[in-house]
């Protein structure tokens, strides 16, 4: 690979090998002072490097740039569920898993667990009622709108329209945006984020004893929004966008809801829902509060106190969505690596990888195919690497892993929310759940980041692999994203399962030391949930060889570890899994 200088290649397992044959040769005693702190810790190191060398070599970057090419091919279509991508992904990697000498990942001997979905295709309109005036907002430049009630007409006429701030109900932080106000039947509108509460010792700071400070919490999610809003009756919940605090651009926001949406097919048809679920941009807004003779900034300013109260504005709301309604079963993909050890083979590591991606659209001009080459091709490539890595162990390892390829993340991780739901084998018997979405095409990096935040102590087996290979674990540099909340582990960690999620390091090697984080940027920026995301001949998977290698010896530890990973104390999860694992 370009660009490579001895530094990375200090931590290749043929220099490992080569040292302990100096070991071998009696001069151990110097490479240890040198290296390490003891000889014994140079041993085990070595020792386990010579264990996984079949496995680590197994993994490559052409190996994954070949999967990557297929999966994310225009053949595929960009693989949206319920359509001939998926048939062709789904095929595809089970193949592949079969190949590598996996086993059906579902006890009924298929490779599969059927997901029941609905395809929603949403025809909204939206407009505002001011006076005598109707201002008709234009889709989906203005507003997206969709709902998850799968009925084909929802209609919400001249509701009244109140703003709750941030719509955030948290009895931790002793925090209650809606108060004793009754939303029932209205439509409400919501800022997206945390409220950035300011540090009373330093306004120039936010107060890390509030919603984390700086990082995203649940409560900043728009998802989070709709489910309080549901709750508290709400016929329409729309939130107002901002680039910042939404982690991403109206573009984003536009192609991701203006297109077929999917939810879980639940036997409620999804009654409980919020009938309306919207987003309008920030313009939008600013509007319609002067309109209403209302100043935006002073109240956006307000909801960022305890004291906020809902404030009704002077307008009223028409929401009209017209929904095609398509239920079929999409799939989640499955094999499976039994266990050696007879006390440990029905406890089941799991490394999940959505398959799924936005599709085609064929109302845009040009290139209409969204290939997701990067998101998540490359973590499905990933997920068949890890699996025919752990074929190459001898001895197997002790506990049993799954490799799953899940589906409909991009319309709300319902793949993984419906496995955690519904799982193949008992959660309580799933010591953790390791994910990965997107690897780093653009080469070796000197670090890596956990965007995990150090939650449980599956990030303690991640710092000490990547010590291994000589690389520095740096904290979330992006927590305000919420990126923990955006992948399908998360689905896993609300159902008490600990989990990991690596980010891409981003001081590549041989780079100037700006280089990494300007290509992650451009690719949020012009390539994220965008027809461009394609195999491009430019990139070096060496990188993403690395991580790989890196999650599949965090996986080897814990399904031979001596007891499962653990939340650590202050996480929101733990008392979820202790519940668990007292049964
Ligand atoms: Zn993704």
């Amino acid at each position: 690979m370009t660009g490579e200088t001895s530094h990375s290649d200090v931590a290749t397992f043929a220099t490992l090998r080569e040292r302990r044959y100096r070991k071998d040769m009696k001069i151990s005693r110097w490479f240890g002072a040198l290296l390490f702190t003891s000889a014994s810790c140079l041993f085990a190191a070595d020792e386990l490097a010579l264990r996984l060398q079949p496995a680590l070599e197994a993994i490559t970057p052409d190996g994954l740039l070949a999967h990557i090419k297929v999966l994310a091919s225009d053949e595929y279509e960009g693989r949206a569920p319920g359509t001939r991508g998926e048939e062709l992904s789904v095929k595809y990697i089970s193949d592949q898993f079969k190949q590598v000498g996996l086993k059906p990942g579902n006890p009924d001997g298929t490779y599969t667990q059927e997901v029941p979905l609905a395809g929603i295709k949403s025809d909204p309109r939206m407009s505002f009622i001011i006076g005598d005036k109707t201002t008709e907002l234009k889709y989906p430049d203005d507003f997206v709108a969709s709902s998850a009630h799968l009925q084909p007409e929802i209609k919400i006429d001249k509701s009244d329209v109140v703003f709750v701030g941030y719509g955030v109900v948290a009895p931790e932080y002793g925090w209650d945006d809606y108060k004793d106000v009754d939303v029932r039947g209205k439509t409400i509108l919501i800022l997206i984020g945390d409220p950035p509460v300011p540090d009373p010792k330093d306004p120039s700071k936010l107060d890390d004893k509030m919603f984390k400070g700086k990082a995203m919490t649940y409560y900043g999610r728009w998802t989070y929004k709709y489910e309080i809003a549901a709750q508290k009756g709400a016929a329409a919940a729309i939130i107002i966008h901002e680039t910042e605090p939404a982690a991403y651009p109206w573009q984003v926001v536009r192609s991701s809801w203006a297109r077929e949406n999917f939810e879980l097919d639940n036997p409620n048809k999804n009654m409980d829902a919020v009938s309306a679920r919207s987003w309008i941009t920030l313009d939008v807004a600013k509007k319609l509060f002067a309109d209403c003779r209302q100043d935006f900034d002073a109240l956006k300013k307000s909801a960022v106190t305890k004291d906020f109260r809902p404030v009704a504005l002077s307008a009223k709301a028409n929401t009209e969505i017209k929904q095609q309604i398509r239920a079929f079963k999409s799939h989640n993909v499955i094999g499976k690596l039994e266990g050696d050890d007879p006390k440990f083979h029905d406890e089941y590591v799991i490394y999940t990888a959505h398959w799924d991606h936005l599709g085609r659209h064929p109302e845009l001009q040009g290139d209409q195919i969204f290939n997701g080459a990067i998101d998540n091709a490359s973590g499905v490539a990933s997920v068949i690497e890890f699996a025919a890595a752990f074929t190459k162990l001898n001895p197997p390892p002790k506990r049993s892993v799954l490799f799953m390829a899940t589906t409909a993340e991009e319309a709300g991780l319902l793949g993984a929310k419906f496995y955690a739901a519904h799982p193949l084998y008992p959660l309580e018997k799933t010591p953790a759940d390791i994910n990965i979405d997107g690897v780093n095409p653009w080469g070796k990096t000197h670090d890596l980041e956990d965007l995990t935040n150090r939650n449980s102590t599956l990030d303690d087996l991640l710092g000490e692999a990547a010590a291994r290979q000589e690389r520095v674990m740096k904290p979330n540099t992006e927590p305000e994203k919420g990126g923990f909340y955006r992948v399908d582990s998360f689905e896993f960690a609300k159902a008490g399962v600990p989990v990991l999620h690596l980010a891409r390091g981003i001081d590549i090697i041989g780079k100037p030391p700006d280089y990494g984080k300007q290509k992650r940027d451009e690719f949020v920026a012009k390539h994220y949930h965008q027809p461009s995301d394609e195999v491009d001949p430019s990139w070096d998977l060496s990188g993403a060889v690395q991580d790989v290698q890196l999650l599949f010896e965090v996986g080897y530890q814990v399904a031979n570890g001596d007891k499962f990973p653990e939340w650590k104390a202050g996480s929101e999860f733990r008392a979820k899994r202790e519940e668990m694992l007292k049964k």
